[in-house]
C-alpha cells in the first residue's frame, strides 16, 4: 500500500463503523482465513463487523474461530441483502472482481458505501476506493498481515487472529512448495506461531479430515486421468453421476488437480467437474514453471486466476468441453517443445 492508501484506510477505519467483509464464492482456505483474521481485527478496534460468503464454505474450514458467525448469502438473500445496505465499509477479499461472488455481485454493484480490496489475483477491477493488489503474493492472508502492520496494529494480532492468517497462507501456498513462498512468508509464519497457532493441529484439522467418500472419489478421479506426453498435459474428469455416486458434498474435490502435476514430465494439467445444478462444467488449471493458465482459462474457459493457479467453467457439455480443451492445447507452442 502506499501512503497515500494507508491515510485513506486509517481515515475509513478512524470511529467505530459497519463493516461487511466479503470473501470470493465457493471460499477456500485463503478467502475464509482472510476474512475472519481481518474480522478478529476490526472487532478489537470496536467496529461493528460481519463476514458474509455468497455460499457455503468446506466443512473442514470450521474449526477457523467465529466460522459460526459467517453469514452465507444464498441461505438468506433478503435479510443479507439488507445487511449489506446498512454497511458503511466494505471489505472484498481474495477476489479482484465482483462477479467472483456469483449473483451476490449485482447486489454489491448498487451499493453506494465505499470498498476496500484487498487481494492477489490478476486484473483487479476498479470499483474500491482503495486497492491494495499485489499479484507478487502467495496469499491475500500475507497481506492482511501487511495490511495490519501498514495501520501500526501489529499488537492486534492474537491468537485467533494468527490462526486465520496461518491457515490461509498454508493452503494457497500448496503448504508452503509453491513458488511465491518467500522468506518474508516464513518470517510471517514464525511470528503467527509465536502467537500460539497450533501448526500441527490445524495441518491435521485441514488436510486429514477425509471422509471415506472422498477418497473413493479420489480413487475414480485418478483412474479417470488421461495424460498427453506430446503436449506435456493431463486431465481428469468427474461427471456429476460419479460425483452423485460417492455422495460428493462441497470440498471433496479440493485439491485433486494436483495429482494432475505431479506426473512426472507434466507442466499442465486441468480438471473438469460437471454441475448439473448450474448447468455449467467447473474446470481448474494447473502449471509449472512459465505457462500461464490464468491467460489460458481467460482466454478460453471464462476464468482467471494466477499465473500457475486458475479456474473457469464451460457451459457446453462433457465431451464438447474436452474436444474444445484438446482442439485449444494442440494449437499452444509452448506445451509442444
Ligand atoms: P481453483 O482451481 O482452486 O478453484 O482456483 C484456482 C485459482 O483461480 C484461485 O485463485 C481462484 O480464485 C481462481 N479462480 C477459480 N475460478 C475462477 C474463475 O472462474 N474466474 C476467475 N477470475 N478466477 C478463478
Ligand atoms: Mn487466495
Amino acid at each position: 500500500m502506499n501512503k497515500n492508501q494507508i491515510e485513506q484506510t486509517k481515515s475509513l477505519l478512524e470511529n467505530p463503523k459497519k463493516i461487511a467483509i466479503i470473501p470470493h464464492r465457493n471460499p477456500d482456505g485463503d478467502a475464509m482465513g482472510s476474512t475472519l483474521a481481518l474480522y478478529h481485527f476490526l472487532k478489537q478496534q470496536n467496529h461493528d463487523v460481519f463476514v458474509m460468503a455468497p455460499n457455503d464454505f468446506p466443512s473442514n474450514l470450521a474449526f477457523l474461530p467465529a466460522s459460526e458467525q459467517v453469514l452465507i448469502y444464498e441461505n438468506d438473500k433478503e435479510s443479507n441483502l439488507k445487511k449489506l445496505e446498512e454497511a458503511e465499509l466494505l471489505f472484498t477479499l481474495d477476489f479482484n472482481a465482483l462477479h467472483r461472488t456469483g449473483e451476490m455481485g449485482q447486489v454489491l454493484e448498487k451499493l453506494s458505501a465505499p470498498f476496500i480490496m484487498i487481494d492477489h489475483h490478476e486484473a483487479p477491477s476498479d470499483y474500491a476506493t482503495v486497492t491494495y493488489s499485489d499479484t507478487s503474493f502467495g496469499s491475500t492472508c500475507e497481506m492482511i498481515y501487511n495490511f495490519i502492520l501498514f495501520l501500526d496494529a501489529k499488537d492486534k494480532i492474537n491468537l485467533d487472529v494468527a490462526t486465520c492468517l496461518y491457515t490461509g497462507i498454508t493452503t494457497d501456498s500448496g503448504s508452503y512448495r509453491f513458488p511465491k513462498t518467500t522468506p518474508a512468508t516464513h518470517r510471517i509464519v514464525a511470528e503467527l506461531l509465536e502467537k500460539g497457532v497450533k501448526n500441527y493441529e490445524v495441518h491435521n484439522l485441514l488436510f486429514d479430515n477425509n471422509s471415506y467418500n472422498s477418497l473413493q472419489l479420489l480413487g475414480r478421479a485418478l483412474q479417470n486421468m488421461k495424460i498427453i506426453p506430446e503436449l506435456k498435459t493431463s486431465y481428469i474428469t468427474l461427471s456429476q453421476k460419479e460425483l452423485d455416486e460417492f455422495n460428493y458434498v462441497k470440498g471433496d474435490t479440493e485439491g485433486i488437480v494436483n495429482y494432475g502435476l505431479s506426473l512426472k514430465g507434466i507442466i499442465f494439467t486441468a480438471i473438469f467437474i460437471e454441475n448439473k445444478e448450474e448447468n455449467i462444467i467447473k474446470i481448474s488449471f494447473r502449471s509449472q514453471g512459465d505457462f500461464d493458465v490464468n491467460q489460458f482459462a481467460r482466454n478460453n474457459f471464462n476464468g482467471g486466476g494466477h499465473i500457475n493457479a486458475a479456474g473457469g467453467k464451460s457451459y457446453e457439455n462433457m465431451t464438447n468441453t474436452i474436444n474444445k480443451f484438446i482442439k485449444i492445447i494442440n494449437t499452444i507452442p509452448q506445451l509442444k517443445n
